[in-house]
């Protein structure tokens, strides 16, 4: 979706916040993952030392990463697949949708794929007439409510089984049961012709294995397997950063990848892929293209948000962040969302339309400290304000409201001052509790879903100066 598209950041917070079906979901959800998440960690015995490994795998490869990118190209094109560099997500598209016109293909196959996310894949596709099916069983539910992902591993996470019996009903042509064994069949068997007919097939890459030329994908439901082995041609799509250097790095990263993700200690599915099939496989496809995004990420290095790469796209922060449990991820607006996407989409598009994104959080840390390749999540949020108001970005008015809280901060005298006077303005707003229930002009946002202690009568300076005058009682 284009980001001028979109409804404004407050319109689509208040939407998420009035849908309970949402909250409930998420509510369930970030729960099994987060309890599964602790579990899997103590399974793992020292969590802090595989974090600190992955983190320095993870810090080595982005530092390097020129060097991974062409020994990992050199590799895949020593087995006989076909490497391209894409700059921008346009010139990826340009690559797919020639590749699909040379193979007149008519439907293509893909398995889950978040830069295909980001080049608005599908429909660039249909544009051309071409019909993308996702096999993902989330990704397909949301294709077919023509919804955006609303979590990194889980796109379906904030529709409900009646929801998507539903959604699975129109396509039957009859109204399914909503209990989760048809629904589950009945996806798998319509899926299972398309793998057999399409032309094409598409997937992601969760590690690129430099040194020898080797792509990992991760799946529960076998359809990554499927897309990759039967369609004559495969296009894989992977971020840039995605390279890890050899197996064994990928060892380290894949232990934490799932038990950070889901709670579990290895998905169903892990395939290794490497070029198209030879001579003795039987099977496999005849063309392999590996397209390698870049598509803002470069933003991010040599910057002190260049950690924001070392990212494996777990989706734990999404899990634990108490902001994301209350709007989901449709709110963020862009692909990724959650703490990761507060920071990624405006080091990947600029601040432009997305400015408000480093604000959606409570700057708890949550999600710094359940992150597997320990990025500092929260404190590159704090960063990304603080460019912002070097970059006089701010509101005028939140600008000047924060130089005269600073002056009045750095002023004793006008500190005391200050305080005295500023029982009486919010008087009136005050009830007989000492809450301010309706602010009014800033502070109408503040009280819209909390309650504002108004200043005390008696300031803790006056009480304290009255007590000592009473004879140092104060002090006991
Ligand atoms: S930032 Fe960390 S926790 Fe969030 S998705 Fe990426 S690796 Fe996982």
């Amino acid at each position: 979706m284009n980001q001028t598209s979109l409804p404004p950041f407050r319109e689509r917070v208040e939407h998420a916040l009035q849908d309970q079906e949402l909250k409930s979901a998420l509510v369930n959800a970030q729960k099994k993952f987060r309890t599964g998440r602790n579990q899997a960690a103590e399974d793992l015995g020292n969590v802090e030392e595989w974090r600190v490994r992955a983190e320095a795998i993870r810090a080595h490869t982005i530092q390097h990463l020129d060097y991974y990118l062409e020994q990992f190209s050199t590799n895949v094109e020593k087995k006989g697949g076909k490497v391209f560099f894409a700059e921008t997500d346009q010139e990826a598209i340009d690559y797919v949708l020639r590749i699909a016109k040379e193979k007149k293909a008519k439907t293509v196959i893909k398995s889950k794929s978040m830069v295909s996310e980001e080049m608005h894949l599908n429909t660039c596709l249909e544009k051309i007439g071409v019909q993308p099916i996702e096999s993902d069983l989330g990704e397909y539910i949301i294709q077919l409510a023509k919804e955006m992902p609303s979590h990194i591993i889980a796109p379906a996470i904030h529709k409900n089984r009646k929801q998507i019996a539903e959604l699975f009903s129109k396509v039957a042509g009859e109204t399914l049961p909503e209990d989760t064994p048809t629904l589950t069949r009945f996806a798998r068997e319509l899926l299972r012709k398309k793998f057999l007919q399409a032309d094409i097939g598409i997937s992601g890459c969760n590690f690129a294995i430099a040194d020898s030329g080797a792509m990992i994908l991760v799946s529960n439901e076998g359809n990554g397997r499927l897309t990759t082995t039967l369609p004559k041609t495969h296009i894989v799509l992977m971020g840039m950063e995605r390279i890890v250097p050899s197996f064994e790095d990928v060892d380290v990263v894949l232990s934490l990848l799932p038990r950070s993700a889901t709670g579990q200690r290895i998905t169903s599915y892990v395939t290794a892929l490497a070029g198209p099939k030879k001579d003795n496989d039987i099977d496999g496809p005849e063309e392999v293209h590996v397209i390698i995004v870049d598509n803002g990420r470069s933003n991010a290095l040599g910057t002190k948000y260049q950690s924001i790469l070392h990212c494996i796209r777990c989706g734990a922060c999404l899990n634990v962040c108490p902001v994301y449990r209350h709007i989901g991820g449709h709110a963020y607006g862009g692909v990724y969302p959650g703490p990761i996407g507060a920071v990624l989409t405006p080091i990947l598009k600029g601040f432009d339309g997305w400015e408000e994104l480093p604000y959606a959080s409570s700057l708890c840390g949550a999600c710094t400290d359940v992150c597997p390749v320990k990025i500092p999540l929260h404190d590159m949020l704090i960063d990304l304000r603080n460019d912002q108001v070097e970059s006089k970005r701010t509101d005028k008015f939140e600008s000047f409201a924060f130089k005269t809280y600073a002056s009045i901060m750095q002023r004793p005298s006008l500190y005391k001052l200050a305080l005295k006077l500023s029982k009486y303005p919010l008087k009136p707003f005050t009830n007989q509790e000492g809450y301010i229930e309706k602010g009014v002009g800033p502070l109408k946002q503040w009280t819209k879903a909390r309650d504002l202690p108004a200043p005390a009568s008696t300031s803790f300076r006056e009480w304290w100066q009255a007590e000592g005058k009473k004879g140092g009682k104060a002090d006991g």
